[in-house]
């Protein structure tokens, strides 16, 4: 094919999202090109910034993203934010289709009562603490209260769970951030409450996750029996893998060699409670407990189950409240499609229809599922892609166009990207730092660092 010919392929986002729909249009066609666009110096997302630091083997998916980064037929620039350093309309002009896989950087409230209260935290926020994102790199979590509150049940709130109760030379030996270990290393935390407005039927978080709290050293899982007695009467009829979640967690509340475990920390499982408000002593700025109402589950005619308010209410004494809801994803050009209400961009199997754009990762369908979900959901976009370039539903431009024909605007804004042989210089700087201290990487975590280790 003419190099005039090629189609040329703008994604938005190095995370899984990106760069699986990425490997999947050089798998399955042999001439397209990809430029893959990342706001951060660094690539890959929340392979590098959501997944904890002692899962080192479920980052593992970043080495196939390094290869695909490799291929001849597919560039990486850092430090472009799509949005306000190029626009969408310029990208659309410059590719012949682009793909958004920007994730989903925000986080849902609950709208109530002194959420602004010292001692009420995002739980993204202290993920991205301790993972080294720039922006939350300052937080400093006042870990000084003995009892954390993590409102939710799914993953994200073990893992902060987990953080927040592990040994700190367990945490040590892996790629956390030194300014987290210095912090966990004076925290005053006990127990953690981990709270939900629905019953152990409806948790969301998987059972490696649980296994991994039941497992924690010096540390014991304090369940209601009252809890499960009612669901181990239903376990036979509850479907796989459901089924081996809730009978560990019924084997843990109702287990009493557990109960006596000697262990000076501890967590619970709370269930049918919304918080209502976050409450503080008269006059004062820092939290004190959280209110909840009680909440009864109804089943609704989908079958799915449903908490309302019995307008009993209860308090929760605790100084710290980590908030686990959700990501949010947001619009980050007004040219693109938005669905405020639930987070997304519009789509039909990752195509926005009339607009030339395509979309995988959380910000296609919500930011909910696992990596591999995240890559079926990438790779039904990156063949869509193809089978449209294909059969002609996109129509490819003539020359020039890809990062050629937009370095003179980037130049123009002051905006220098940075390439993938460029990220191999951090990476291999924070390789280095990692390794005088005992651990696989100790990342950076100021971004004008990262550019002058980038550019030297
Ligand atoms: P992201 O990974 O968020 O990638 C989006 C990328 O787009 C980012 O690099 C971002 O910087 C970039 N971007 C955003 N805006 C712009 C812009 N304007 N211009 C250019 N670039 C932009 N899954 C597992 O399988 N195992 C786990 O243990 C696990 N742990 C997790 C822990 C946490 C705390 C979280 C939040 C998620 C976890 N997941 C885990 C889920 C997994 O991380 C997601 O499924 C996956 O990362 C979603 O990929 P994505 O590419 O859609 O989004």
């Amino acid at each position: 094919t003419a190099e005039s010919d090629r189609p040329h392929i703008g994604i938005v986002g190095s995370g899984p999202a990106g760069f699986y729909t990425a490997q999947q249009i050089l798998k399955s066609h042999d001439d397209a090109l990809i430029d893959i666009y990342e706001r951060l110096p660094v690539p890959f997302g929340l392979a590098r910034f959501g997944i904890a630091p002692d899962h080192p083997e479920t980052k593992n998916c970043i080495n196939q993203f390094t290869s695909t980064a490799q291929s001849e037929r597919c560039s990486f620039f850092g430090n472009v934010n799509i949005g306000k350093d190029l626009n969408i309309s310029e990208l659309l002009q410059a590719y012949d289709a682009v793909i958004l896989c920007y994730g989903a950087e925000d986080d849902r409230t609950f709208g109530i009562p002194g959420e602004d209260l010292h001692g009420v935290y995002s739980a993204r926020a202290f993920v991205e603490w301790y993972n080294g994102l720039p922006a939350n790199s300052q937080l400093e979590p006042d870990l000084s209260a003995e009892t954390a509150v993590i409102l939710g049940q799914g993953n994200v709130a073990l893992d902060v769970a987990r953080i927040l109760l592990s040994p700190v030379e367990r945490l040590e030996k892996t790629d956390i951030c030194e300014h987290a270990i210095e912090v966990l290393r004076k925290s005053c935390v006990k127990t953690v409450h981990i709270v939900g407005r629905r019953g152990p039927l409806q948790v969301a978080f998987t059972i490696k996750e649980l296994r991994e709290m039941t497992k924690l050293v010096g540390c014991k899982a304090v369940f209601d029996p009252e809890d499960f007695k009612p669901v181990q009467e239903k376990i036979t009829s509850i479907p796989r893998p459901r089924k081996r979640l809730t009978e560990l967690m019924c084997k843990t509340a109702l287990d009493e060699s557990i109960s006596q475990k000697t262990a000076n920390k501890e967590w619970t499982l709370k269930f049918q409670r919304s918080p209502v408000e976050m409450l503080s002593a008269p006059g004062r700025a820092n939290l004190s407990g959280v209110r909840f109402e009680i909440n009864d589950l109804v089943e609704q005619n989908d079958g799915s189950i449903q908490a309302r308010g019995t307008g009993v209410f209860e308090d929760l004494p605790c100084g710290l409240v980590f908030r686990s809801i959700g990501y949010k994803s947001i619009p980050i050009d007004d040219q693109i499609p938005f669905d405020k209400r639930r987070g997304i961009v519009p789509n039909i199997n990752g195509r926005v229809i009339n607009t030339g754009l395509y979309c995988s990762g959380w910000v296609r369908n919500g930011p909910v599922g696992v990596i591999a979900t995240t890559m079926n959901d990438a790779f039904q976009t990156g063949e869509l892609v193809v089978q449209d370039l294909k059969s002609g539903n996109i129509r490819t431009k003539r020359s020039p166009k890809g990062f050629f024909a937009l370095a003179n605007s980037l130049i123009s804004r002051g905006v220098r990207p940075v390439f993938f042989d460029q990220w191999h210089k951090i990476d291999q700087v924070e390789q280095e730092r990692g390794r005088e201290l005992g651990k696989p990487r100790e990342k950076i975590i100021n971004v004008k660092e990262m550019l002058n280790i980038a550019y030297q």
